[in-house]
């Protein structure tokens, strides 16, 4: 069924290379029980993702049914990591707020089934591994040796031929590792299971083959499979190549094909695409891979849709299975017709309110430490073609532009103070008090764009003007449906007050009576012309304009006013014009450019240079500390970082 033929694998971390496996060769029957012994550290946890397709081997081949894997294509390894291999961990990796129906359907859903067969079938398997009626607890409801049996039901739902197991009871005490080496040992009777212990007695119990592994290489094995024998079942297993099974694992194929299709058409992606593409979690997302299915979902989604995405490591990010279980549970709200020459809104807002419980759970926080750093910047070069650090560059402290208050005055305000103003008029009022936190998190307004226009131009078509290139040049990027999100629109002060309110009160009018008598549906704003977007006025202002020294403040106290409102008296302003308005090509769902408005690197050049000779900085810097900024009486605090000479990025507090 398999054959490992001469297997090494090399880890290069920076300077150090790693011989995990220094060439095994091992053939395994369709049909058997084998554990794979060894000390810590001896490669059994690579032997195992080797087989399971989740790691390359870096020289020797791997026979699947006497097939080369040597030009498998990633598309082969992700169908035979899907239909063929279900995994098991040590570490169940259980999504902890979904029920344990949820975290065996995830799977399925992934296949694209359809949520009654998902249902059935997670019930069915659920039953099989003694876990009847337990189907609405949670994991941390559970012992762990139910948790194990939870993962164990996760790793056959698919029905796979080959299942892996990685130390599977080492977290368990002696009586429940029983209990779980029974279920196993059942399960290999009508499969091949390899499992990886370190418990020489569990492995005699209940296993029909031990091999020891020691420093890379196989030192003995107690029931080696003939080579003649082999040869003989990959005959048998070809001939016999069952068309009825065949076609049922077609259809799956087929299903994850025309779910994938589904899921990126134009017109018809759910919610959670949708709402991924107008926050900018998918590149997140890859780093997120739980489960194999997921690898293998996240894996599709890069070959096929985000050549040349890059992949980001952020500080917080999001969990993109409970946010696809949010998605699963409404449908994608409806889409305006696109009007030549108009971008339509989508408004996040609403989403977000209808999903808030799940999203806030979905928030998690990556330690990126100077150790992380070290690691990434030792990469072997050929990993990657280029890594960029973001040193959290954010310049809405010093971008002006109008916005309208209450509809009766217009005022030119900082854009990080219109978006002061919207939290804190949401936070007055108890019931979009969330929502609040949620605007500042889910978006930000601007962001730099990558320099090389060949490569944009490569992803995106331009439907207006051109490229931004300069330093004062800005441009705008609309989602596939031609969108921008009304929150970004909101944040770039678009909308007057009382519009952004009026988005509140619309998305939640059938909560609550008082939204639904303040809504007021002649304050939509749905739509707006290329004309109205590009010909807003934004400009930049340094540092010495935008806080004043304040003579009086001691220094151990904030030395510095924020000054939110532009003033006549300010003249080195660099006015930014948007010069263009660019929507992913056809062919590409999701580019390297998410919704929403983008400046150039030779404005982040710009801006730091102001910003390392403004006063503020060299204040802070003297004083050896971070500068302390309180623009508003009520003591809202303004963040504002900015690197030094040698490079480091500091942050005001
Ligand atoms: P076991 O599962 O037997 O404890 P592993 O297969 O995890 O051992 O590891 C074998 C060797 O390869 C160890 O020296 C380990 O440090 C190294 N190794 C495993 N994975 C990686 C990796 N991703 N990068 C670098 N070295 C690794
Ligand atoms: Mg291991």
């Amino acid at each position: 069924m398999l054959r490992l033929e001469n297997i090494k694998k090399v880890y290069l971390t920076g300077p150090n290379q790693v011989d995990a496996l220094k060439g095994v060769t091992i053939s395994f029957r369709k049909n058997e029980f084998v554990s794979i012994l060894g000390p810590s550290g001896c490669g059994k946890t690579t032997m195992l993702n080797i087989i399971g397709g989740l790691d390359k081997y870096s020289e020797g081949d791997l026979f699947i049914n006497g097939k080369s894997t040597k030009y498998f294509s990633d598309r082969d390894w992700d169908k035979y990591r899907n239909h063929r291999i279900g995994f098991i961990f040590q570490s169940y990796n259980l999504i902890p707020h979904q029920t344990i129906l949820g975290n065996v359907e995830l799977a399925l859903t992934i296949a694209g089934i359809s949520k009654k067969e998902r249902t059935e079938r997670a019930m069915n398997v659920l039953d099989q591994v003694g876990l009847k009626g337990m189907y609405k607890k949670m994991p941390n409801q559970l012992s762990g040796g139910q948790c194990q049996r939870v993962a164990i039901a996760r790793a056959l739902v698919n029905d796979p031929e080959i299942l892996l197991a990685d130390e599977p009871t080492g977290a368990l005490d002696t009586q429940t590792s029983k209990q779980i080496m029974d279920l196993i040992k059942r399960i290999s009777q009508d499969k091949l299971v390899i499992m990886v212990t370190h418990n020489p007695e569990l492995a005699t119990e209940y296993s029909s083959r031990i091999v020891n592994l020691l420093d890379g290489n196989i030192i003995n094995d107690t029931n080696p499979f003939d080579r003649d024998d082999e040869i003989k079942e990959c005959e048998e297993l070809n001939k016999s190549h069952d068309n009825s099974k065949e076609q049922a694992k077609m259809s799956i194929v087929t299903a994850t094909r025309l779910s994938a299709q589904n899921l990126y058409s134009k017109r018809k992606r759910t919610g959670l695409v949708a709402f991924a593409g107008s926050i900018g979690i998918i590149g997140v997302s890859m780093v997120l891979a739980i489960s194999a299915g997921i690898k293998n979902y996240i894996k599709n989604m890069q070959d096929d849709l985000l050549s040349g995405y890059p992949i980001t490591i952020r500080q917080s990010s999001y969990d993109i299975a409970s946010l696809m279980d949010s998605a699963n549970k409404k449908e994608a709200l409806e889409r305006l017709d696109v009007i030549h020459g108009h971008v339509n809104v989508n408004s996040v807002i609403e989403y977000l309110l209808e999903r808030e419980d799940t999203i806030s759970t979905a928030i998690i926080e990556n330690n990126i430490t100077q150790d992380y750093i070290d690691y990434i910047k030792s990469m072997p070069t050929e990993y990657y073609s280029d890594i960029l650090f973001s040193y959290g560059i954010d310049p809405t402290n010093n971008i002006y532009t109008s916005f309208s208050y209450d509809g009766i005055e217009s005022q030119n305000r900082s854009l990080s103070s219109i978006l002061t103003n919207y939290k804190k008029v949401l936070e007055e009022e108890e019931e979009y008090a969330s929502l609040s936190g949620y605007i500042s998190m889910f978006s930000s307004p601007l962001a730099q764009a990558p320099s090389n226009k060949e490569y944009i131009l490569s992803q995106y078509d331009l439907l207006e003007g051109d490229i931004a290139t300069k330093k004062d040049e800005l441009m705008i990027v609309v989602s596939n449906d031609t969108e921008l999100t009304d929150v970004s629109l909101a944040q770039l002060g678009y909308y007057s007050q009382s519009e952004f309110l009026n988005i509140a009160y619309r998305s939640y009018k059938d909560k609550n009576d008082k939204a639904s008598d303040r809504y007021n549906p002649d304050l939509d704003k749905m739509r707006f012309s290329y004309q109205e977007l590009m010909n807003k006025r934004y400009v930049y202002y340094p540092n010495n304009d935008v806080y004043t020294k304040n003579e009086t403040a001691t220094a151990s106290y904030n030395p510095f006013t924020y000054n939110y409102l532009e003033s006549d008296t300010w003249t080195d302003g660099l006015e930014l014009k948007v010069v263009g308005i660019l929507r992913p090509k056809e062919t590409i769902s999701y580019g390297c450019l998410n919704s929403g408005f983008y400046y150039t690197k030779e404005f982040t050049e710009y801006f730091i240079e102001k910003g390392l000779n403004s006063e503020i900085v060299t204040t802070a810097k003297a004083q050896n500390k971070d500068a302390y900024i309180s623009p508003f009486p009520n003591a809202i605090t303004y963040n504002m970082e900015f690197k030094d000479a040698s490079g480091a990025s500091h942050t005001t507090d």
